[in-house]
């Protein structure tokens, strides 16, 4: 019976370990073995004079990385990883590894983030690899969880489709029998249609596709997008959910992932306190005019470095409120008494934004009014429109990145480290 390798202690008695052989160490006299499954790494010793045969002949050609059965007894020993190490009785070679290998695992000499990409499974066996994605799959567990727990029905909506969401060019076209068709940007516009549905709490965990033109260290042109949408709620309410969410995630990251946190050598997590600051566009703006020096103006949209100098200055999570409805998209909806300024919110980090969000325009003429301003046609959007005339709720809803949310929790330099096989505008595979 196979035991984990972090299992495996002097008590133990005999073990049984299956996993990689992670280094190989031969000292005459003595052959050292590291082997390593996901659980941890533990020293093999096979001293020559007394091994079995069998052991030996088996070793004799091991090569790194291959993938090993040993049954031994279990012996304590001080300088060895874990206090323990394995004496073999039997030594099964089950899949061998060729050699030399397209990306070193031990890392020795550090390998740039494409070499890494190109060979992710090799990448993916090294642990800190491995702890950012123990603790992605928590965080995306949490936020399904999040929303059972509160009553939200799970739906999955088209990622073929007929329209963009946003008019705008970051879409994807693809080969659709006879028609023009794309992958969608983001659910948005079905998931609103559902609340013309009754289905008052939904959320979606999915991917989204964007046609960036540019390589940069937070776009990814496949992405995972956690979306929610709510009925009777309007913006301040979603916009509680969101910090809830996010607080939780850092939470059950610190109560579950000390581990990998450890791996990646994080000493210093702290769980964002609630209520995040809020501060509104134009108060946004000011403080990025003032330390950035440069002439941002009212209605333009908070670029790169007006993000990072906002960032610095406030240094916690916080949301950036009341926006230009002009720059917002059409589907937010503008106060009653102010109509340039809309109720849409972004999540920010302060490294970067990682959500979007806004109480929507319910209201049929309205709708069709603000996509006429946008320059967009009415028309494209008749099978969205067409709900709003026979019942729409008024609601709220927003969507977070899910990669950029773990690449600012673990502080990764890169989102693609966030995800597995990342799509960029030069990497379509693996
Ligand atoms: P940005 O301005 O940073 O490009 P956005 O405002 O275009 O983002 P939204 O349409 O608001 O993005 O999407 C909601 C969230 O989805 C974003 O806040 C971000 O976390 C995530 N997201 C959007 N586009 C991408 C992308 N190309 N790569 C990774 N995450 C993305
Ligand atoms: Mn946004």
């Amino acid at each position: 019976m196979r035991t984990p390798i972090c299992a495996v202690r002097p008590e133990t008695g005999t073990a049984e370990i299956t996993g990689w052989v992670h280094e190989v160490r031969d000292l005459g006299g003595l052959t050292f073995l590291l082997v390593r499954d996901r659980t941890g790494i533990i020293q093999v010793t096979i001293p020559k004079k007394k091994a079995p045969e069998a052991v030996l002949s088996a070793i004799k050609n091991i090569s790194r990385e291959s993938v090993v059965r040993v049954t031994g007894a279990v012996k304590p020993i001080e300088k060895a990883p874990g206090g323990r190490e394995l004496i073999p009785s039997e030594f099964e070679i089950i899949s061998m590894s060729g050699s030399p290998m397209p990306l070193d695992v031990v890392e020795k000499v550090p390998a740039d983030l494409d070499t890494r990409l190109d060979s992710r499974f090799l990448d993916a066996r090294r642990p800190r690899v491995r702890a950012v994605f123990q603790v992605r799959s928590t965080v995306m567990q949490t936020a399904n969880e999040f929303f059972y727990s509160r009553g939200f029905i799970n739906i999955t909506t088209p990622k073929i489709v007929a329209a963009a969401t946003e008019g705008g060019t970051e879409l994807f076209p693809i080969a659709y029998f006879e028609k023009e068709a794309f992958l969608n940007q983001s659910p948005q516009l079905y998931k609103q249609m559902m609340m013309a549905a009754g289905f008052e709490k939904v959320f979606e965990v999915g991917p989204i596709f964007r046609a960036e033109e540019h390589n940069t260290t937070k776009h990814l042109n496949e992405a995972t997008s956690i979306d929610m949408e709510m009925s009777f709620a309007d913006h301040l309410a979603v916009m509680k959910l969101l910090e809830e969410l996010v607080v939780l995630a850092y939470s059950r990251v610190a109560d579950q992932c000390g581990d990998n946190l450890a791996v990646l050598e994080i000493n210093d997590f702290t769980i964002p306190k609630t209520p995040f600051p809020r501060l509104t566009y134009a108060d946004a703006i000011e403080i990025a005019k003032k330390s950035t020096g440069e002439d941002i103006k009212y209605g333009e949209d908070i670029g790169t470095a007006a993000e990072k100098a906002v960032g610095e200055e406030m240094g916690e999570h916080y949301f950036i409120t009341d926006w230009p409805t002009e720059i917002k998209p059409y589907y937010a909806m503008p106060y009653e008494d102010r109509p340039e300024i809309c109720k849409a919110f972004d999540l920010m980090h302060p490294r970067m934004e990682l959500s979007s969000g806004a109480q929507r325009v319910h209201q049929h003429d309205l709708l069709v009014h603000q996509i006429r301003s946008k320059g967009l046609s009415a028309e494209s959007f008749e099978f969205y429109l067409t709900p709003f005339r026979y019942g729409m709720p008024p609601h709220a809803g927003w969507g977070l990145g899910a990669e950029r949310l773990v690449m600012t929790m673990l502080g990764l330099s890169n989102v693609r480290e966030a995800v597995l096989f990342p799509r960029d505008r030069h990497r379509l595979v693996p």
